[in-house]
Formats: structure tokens, sequence, C-alpha cells
């Protein structure tokens, strides 16, 4: 045998160190811990989505105010520009195409107020460029006004050459066409001289050409050298012409070139300013747009795990520990739930086991309870208390149905005689043996033994005949007359004797009660007792206490 005090001194057993995911098995983090964690989560996730949208927010707004407040009256100043540009391109055209002195200075006054207005936005390139081109109509108009003055001079000289010819031509040995030619063009297009501009080269050619031919001619010195003289002038006068007209075009190109490239400078400028804009506020666009798409894909798959895990963690817990409750009012077996993850769901499915178990503890007894206060405690047979319980259903059942009921009443034959002789043991002995005769006699549906009181029993029997009852009652009478089962403290058999009383209702509605039953049960038994004992009497009618008419077996 150990010693238990080297048992008890001994150190305790080492255990040994959990694993890190055993101990992860075992961990039960608290419920409201875990909720206010993750309510702190998706409050940092709301507040980080917050801290990174509002600001790009705040710049696509802050944009589109400026777009609303600077970009778009420059572009509309811009336009407004761009089209001031084209009148001045016109107005040069007009000064350039009119040949007219009042439509030139018409259209100078007109593109000078017109560049004055450009000049007070303040756009540097622009005015440089609208001064350039005002300068340009100066220009057109000078060198226009000076051709005017030549075009006078070539008409006063063609006219002159004109009648000196007709003086000489007569001297003439042969004709002269070119100078004919000359002499008929150059009146008619001095006149209009828009229409002679673009032949002034053509002119000049047949001027020489004439210079030329003169040469050959049959005139005399004077007439000859006059004649070229003129033709000289005319030819220089023509020659200025030419260069003033050519001139006048590359001042018209130039001024033309300049109007154009501002024009683009305006557009270009415009545009870049508005792509640029555009451009800025579709990167914050999309950089928000990115980030909503993430921000839902994450509260997407946050809600999908969370439904899951409360589904998983908390109501699959709360389900089971709900059919835990279900099954303890209904089964009588243990309640054993599986460990659950938080701590306060772990608890309460614990509790329910709990509370199964104790459920089943009371419920068992309370049957017991409930058997030990419906029967006897020495026999196991039915107690008072459940025979009068079970005999007033019997009796209301017979009178129901209109069925037979019995009642027999069984006493011991001098019990208090044999406690005396053998003993109250023995005597309790022989109590058991009565009962366990009488118990195997009254197995059917609604039959009952009972222990009345004291050395005392009563049967309930529905549903027999007369003579079932009867015999019924002396087989048990006989069976304890033959028992040999009992000894006393000696070892010998003792035997006893009992004597029973019978009532018999055959229709279930000849006993008006109860009481009336027992009591006629208990005349029977009176009887069988005057009778002599260890006999089996039935009460018949007229068996009364003042009567002495018995009826016996
Ligand atoms: P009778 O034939 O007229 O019935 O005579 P009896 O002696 O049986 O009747 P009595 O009423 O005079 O005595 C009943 C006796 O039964 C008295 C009591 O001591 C005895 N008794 C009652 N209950 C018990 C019990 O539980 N155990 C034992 N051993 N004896 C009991
Ligand atoms: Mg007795
Ligand atoms: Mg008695």
């Amino acid at each position: 045998m150990p010693n238990t005090r080297e048992q008890a001194a001994a150190p305790p057993h080492p255990q040994p160190p959990l694993s890190t995911l055993a101990r992860l098995r075992h961990w039960r983090p608290r419920l409201m811990a875990v909720s206010l964690w993750l309510m702190a989560l998706v409050t940092l996730c709301l507040g980080a989505t917050a801290w990174i949208a509002i600001p790009l927010l705040g710049d696509i707004a802050h944009k589109s105010v400026q777009t609303r407040d600077v970009h778009i009256p420059t572009i509309v100043e811009t336009q407004r520009n761009a089209i001031k540009l084209e009148d001045l391109g016109r107005y040069v055209s007009n000064v350039f195409w009119s040949r007219d002195a009042r439509t030139e200075r018409d259209n100078r006054l007109e593109a000078q107020v017109l560049v004055q207005g450009i000049q007070l936005d303040q756009d540097e390139e622009l005015s440089r460029g609208t001064a350039t081109i005002l300068d340009g109509i100066q220009q057109l108009i000078r060198i226009r006004t000076e051709q005017r003055g030549l075009e006078d001079s070539i008409r006063s000289h063609a006219e002159s050459l004109h009648d000196y010819w007709l003086q000489v031509s007569r001297e003439l040995t042969a004709p002269l066409p070119e100078l004919d030619k000359v002499l008929q063009q150059l009146p008619l297009q001095a006149i209009h001289l828009t229409a002679l501009d673009p032949h002034i080269e053509d002119l000049l050619k047949e001027v020489h050409q004439t210079e030329i031919t003169l040469a050959s001619q049959n005139l005399d010195e004077v007439s000859r050298s006059a004649l070229q003289r003129q033709l000289q002038a005319l030819d220089t006068l023509l020659s200025r012409e030419m260069l003033l007209d050519s001139h006048a075009r590359d001042v018209f190109a130039e001024v033309l070139d300049t109007q154009r490239r501002l024009s683009n400078h305006l557009t270009t400028d415009a545009a870049f300013k508005a792509k640029q804009v555009a451009e800025d506020v579709r990167a914050d666009a999309q950089l928000l747009q990115r980030y909503s798409l993430l921000l839902f894909a994450v509260l997407l798959v946050g809600t999908v795990i969370a439904f899951f895990t409360l589904h998983r963690l908390v109501l699959r817990p709360i389900q089971m520990a709900l059919g835990g409750l279900r099954s303890v009012q209904h089964h009588h077996a243990a309640i054993r739930l599986p460990r659950v993850r938080f701590h306060e769901l772990d608890t309460i499915c614990r509790a329910v086991e709990e509370y199964g178990d104790l459920t089943n503890r009371l419920r068992t007894a309370n049957t017991e309870l409930r058997t030990l206060s419906q029967s006897d405690g020495l026999t196991g047979l039915a107690n008072r208390r459940s025979f009068d319980a079970q005999l007033k259903a019997e009796f209301n059942r017979a009178h129901r149905h209109g069925h037979g009921l019995a009642l027999v009443m069984i006493d011991v034959d001098h019990f208090k005689q044999l406690n005396d002789q053998q003993g109250h043991l023995t005597g309790d002995d022989c109590l058991r043996a009565l009962a366990e005769v009488l118990l195997h006699y009254t197995q059917r549906t609604g039959e009952l033994a009972a222990r009345y009181g004291g050395e005392e029993f009563a049967l309930i029997l529905p549903q027999l005949t007369h003579q079932e009852v009867i015999a019924l009652a002396e087989d048990i009478r006989g069976e304890i007359e033959q028992l040999a089962s009992v000894r006393n403290e000696q070892g010998l058999t003792v035997h006893f004797t009992v004597s029973a009383g019978i009532v018999h209702s055959p229709r279930g509605r000849d006993i008006a009660s109860v009481e009336q039953l027992i009591s006629r049960a208990d005349k029977a038994l009176y009887q069988a007792k005057r009778n002599g004992r260890n006999r089996v009497e039935i009460y018949s009618i007229g068996m009364g206490s003042d009567s002495q008419t018995l009826g016996q077996v």
C-alpha cells in the first residue's frame, strides 16, 4: 500500500506545454470584446476611406469652381478674341482688295478700335501681334495711296502718248502693232486699275517691245526720241507700280500670316487649358472611382466573412443551445454540446448542459418521490392513497361504460397472534409474501392490489364476471393457505390464512358510490371472519349490518 503522506508531498505531475495551435484552439475570446474590436475596425476603415475620398472630392470641387470662375471665362475670352482676330483679318483683306481710299480708311479705323480693345486684355503676345497687323494695314494703305498717285501719272502719260502717237503715226513706214495695243489698253485699264494689276507685267513687256520696234521705224529723230522718252517714262511708272503691288502682296501675306499665327495661339492656348482641367478632373475622378471600387470590394468581402463568421461562431451555437433546451424538455438523455469559440456562448452552452443534467436528476427524483408517495413501503404494493384514486377512477369508468367492477377486501387471520408468537419481522415477511401473491393475480389493465391498512389488503378487479371474481379470490385464499415460503427465526415454515370479502357490481351501476362499495366489501369480509375465517364471502342483497343473511362460497 503506498504511503498517502508521501503521495501528498510529491510534486504535481508536470503538464506538457501547449503548442500555439492548441492554445489557439482553447482560446475563448469574449463576444463583447470582439464586437467592439470589429466596430473599431469598421470605423477605422470608414475613417480611412473618408480621409482619402474627402480631399479628392474637395479637389474636384475646387477644380470645378476654378473651371467655372477662371478657365471657362478665359476660354470664352479667347473665343471672343479669336472672333476679333477673324474680323481683323477681314479688315486687312478689305484694305488690300478694295482699292478705295474711303473703304481703306473705314477699315483701318475699325481695325484700330478692335486692336485697342484687344490690347486692354493684357495678353502680351496678342497685343504685339495685333499691333503688327495694324502696322501692316497702315503700310498697305500707304502703298495703295502711292499706287493711286502712280496710276494717275500712268493715265496722263498714256493720254499724252496717245495724242503724240496720232501725230507721228502718219510718218511711219511700217505699222507698229505693239504700240497700238498699248495705246488701246492703257486708257481703258488705267481707269480701272484693279483690272490692270494682273496685266502690268504684260503691259510692261509690250512697252519694252514697242521701244525696240520703234528703233527700226523710219521716223525723224525728234519724234523718235520724244516717243522713246515717253515710253521710258511709262516704263518707269509701270515698273514702280509693279514693285508697289508686289510689296503690297508681301505685306498682305505677312499680316495674314501674323493673324493666322495669333489665331492658332489662341485656339491652342484655350484648348490646352481646357484639356488640362479635364485631365485633372478625370484623374481625380478615376482615383476616386478606384478607391470606391476597392472600398466596395473590401466591404463585400468583409460582409460575406462577417456573415459566415456570425453564422458559424454566434448563430449556430445559439441554435445549438436552443436545441439543447428543447431536448431537455422532451428527452431524458444527457445533453452534450460541442465547445464554441466565444466565451459567453460557451458559458451558455455549458449552462444548458448543466440545466439538462439538473433537470434529469430532478425528473428522476420526482419519479422516485411519486412512486414512493403511491406505494407502500413494506410490500411495494399501491398504498391507500393511490388505491382510493384508482378505485374512484375505475368506479366512474364502470359507471360510464356499464361494465362490471369488483372489490375484494383481504385480511390476515389472527395476525396479532402470529405477531405475538413469531415476532413482528416474521409478520412483515408474511405480509410481503401475501403482497407478492396478490400482485401476481392483478396483472391486467385496470386491476390493482393495494395495502388498505395494517394486515388488510384490497383488490380492484374491473370487467370480471361474478364467478371469475369468486374463483380469483378463492385461488388467492388457497394459495396463501398452501404457502410455505415464510420462515420464522428458527427457520421453521410459518403458515397463515386469509379471509376475503367480495362485492361485485355486474353492470357497474348497481352500486351508488365508492363508499358503498367499500362498506359492502367490508361487510362481506366481516362475514367471512364471523363464519370462521380462511374463507371467502361475497356480499349479497340483504347482507347488511342488521341482516344475518350471508353469501358464502
Ligand atoms: P382477525 O383474525 O380478527 O383479523 O384477528 P387479528 O389479530 O388479525 O386482528 P387484529 O385487528 O386484532 O390485529 C391486527 C394486528 O396486525 C395488530 C398489529 O400488530 C398487526 N399489524 C398491523 N400492521 C402490521 C405490520 O405492518 N406488521 C406486523 N408485523 N404486524 C402488523
Ligand atoms: Mg386480521
Ligand atoms: Mg384487520
